[in-house]
């Protein structure tokens, strides 16, 4: 019995990392492309944001980080 114990304890646990991986590897997406507040909004006006930092991280094509941003700016299709 407590061999069944210490191996159904071993799944579970393996099951829960397995899960944890993939929740780290969801939010690694998330931040891969994060465009920064100052920009969504400039974008909602179909403008590209003025801020000179937000300028400079375009032209490297990245969010700004300065401005809360992280990651490539997503490709457009
Ligand atoms: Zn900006
Ligand atoms: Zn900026």
């Amino acid at each position: 019995m407590k061999i069944q114990k210490a191996l159904l304890a071993v799944i579970i646990g393996s099951a829960l990392a397995f899960g944890f991986a993939h929740a780290a590897d969801a939010k690694k997406d998330a931040v891969a492309s994060k465009v920064a507040g100052c920009c969504v909004k400039a974008a909602a006006d179909s403008k590209a944001c003025a801020h000179p930092c937000c300028v400079a991280a375009a032209k490297e094509k990245n969010n700004c980080t300065k401005c809360g941003g992280a990651g490539a700016i997503a490709a457009k299709k």
